[in-house]
């Protein structure tokens, strides 16, 4: 069984700096790795949604597998939801959440509830499985302030706004129908009366009295955004008779994994932020690779970085996803395995956000053509054998490497 990894650093992408000499951080690192993948295989550059488009990390991830998400992106709160591992059922609305702290006069004091770390589970058993009209309302706590929300039940709508205002110092937004159906209006309804609910139930909660007895902002509120529906896609098993697996620290992208039919399983160490254990997802990968055809495995940090506005912090994470691309490589050569390294998207530190500048990819496996780029980088993979090309372009010639590629005509 050929079989294939993809390795996307999240946001590695940049433009030029200046204190590096016009080099971007990835150009400016010293990756032996890297540049030992990108000499002895083929190099590219890609859009992964398509030139002049800005990705986001969900729906570069969908492209990345071959789901055009003009189609089937069913918003963030779905993906989050299924990401904390919820099974979600086509109907259902999903949100993400905040856990706050609002004054009696149900204004915002801190829109993370002090940063709330612990205690969540505790608030969230408040109101998970309780039914308004008849809709049943699943809520878990994800990390530190964060939860997701599912609304189950008849008739519903993701066409409702947001109550989280985004800023603090004024009051918590009615949730409105942003359509006249009835289904927008049910459902926005349910939501008002839900946030209610749970700041009568918080602001009773044993945990948020100890929280006030040590000077902490109480998490007496739910704020909610992102509403989306979910909706069926065809797994991937069905539509490209593969079986696929996503390793991340980020909910939202185990989310994409999980609504195209594929294992994301959650992975200790893994947090999605630059403390993550590289090693911990290195060693899924391996494991997921005994029953899997592709294994797609994210690191976020270089993404972080970039928003953060920090290139030295950036060039001195990819030097160290270099390290410990090390054995991975040593595991794809031993394993006749194709490895793929990428990145979802730029984050510029310039820009501190996500950008349209297509991503360096270098790709190395059995048979796969060797182009004479000597360097990883987006400068050198400029000058690359696949050219330029799209997630979907990526996708299917991965495909066809690992030989689940079917011929278009005669
Ligand atoms: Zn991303
Ligand atoms: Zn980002």
């Amino acid at each position: 069984m050929k079989r294939a990894i993809i390795f996307i650093m999240d946001g590695a992408g940049d433009r030029a700096i200046k204190e590096f000499g016009f080099l971007t951080p990835i150009e400016a690192a010293s990756t032996p790795t890297l540049d030992r993948i990108a000499k002895n295989g083929i190099n590219g550059l890609m859009y992964t949604v398509g030139p002049g488009i800005i990705p986001g990390s969900d729906t570069s991830h969908m492209n990345l597998f071959g789901y055009d998400p003009k189609e089937y992106y069913p918003g963030r709160g779905p993906l989050e939801a299924l990401g904390e591992g919820i099974d979600l059922k086509p109907g259902d609305v999903a949100f993400r959440v905040n856990f706050a702290t609002v004054d009696d006069n149900m204004r915002i004091i801190d829109r993370r509830a002090g940063r709330i770390k612990s205690g969540t589970e505790e608030l969230a058993k408040l109101i998970d499985g309780i039914e308004i009209d008849g809709v049943e309302v699943i809520f878990k706590p994800s990390v530190q302030h964060r939860a997701v929300l599912v609304l189950r039940g008849e008739d519903l709508s993701d066409r409702v706004s947001d109550s989280d205002p985004h800023i603090e110092g004024v009051p918590v937004k009615k949730v409105i129908p942003l359509e006249e159906t009835p289904e927008a209006k049910k459902t926005a309804k349910i939501l008002n009366e839900l946030i209610m609910i749970a700041h009568e139930r918080f602001s009773k909660a044993e945990i948020n009295k100890k929280r006030k007895e040590k000077g902490l902002l109480p998490a007496n509120i739910i704020l909610t955004r992102g509403a989306g529906m979910m909706r069926y896609v065809e797994p991937i098993e069905k539509r490209y008779r593969i079986r696929g697996a996503i390793v991340s620290g980020v909910a939202i992208v185990r989310g994409v994994g999980r609504l195209l039919g594929m294992e994301a399983p959650k992975v200790k160490g893994a947090t999605g932020d630059p403390n993550t254990n590289i090693d911990a997802k290195i060693d899924a990968v391996i494991e997921l690779l005994k029953d899997h055809d592709v294994v797609l495995v994210n690191i976020k940090a270089p993404d972080v970085f970039g928003h953060d506005g920090n290139p030295i912090g950036k060039k001195k994470f990819i030097e160290k996803i270099d390290k410990h691309m090390r054995r991975l490589l040593d595991y794809a050569i031993e394993n006749n395995v194709y490895l793929i390294v990428t990145s979802d998207h730029s984050t510029p530190c310039s820009k501190r956000d996500h950008s349209s500048d297509p991503v360096p990819l270098a790709a190395i496996g059995p048979d796969v053509r060797v182009d004479s780029v000597e360097k990883f980088g987006e400068r050198f993979a400029a000058f690359g054998g696949l050219g330029t090309i799209t997630g979907m372009g990526l996708f299917g010639t991965i495909l066809d490497w690992i030989d689940k590629a079917e011929k278009f005509g005669a």
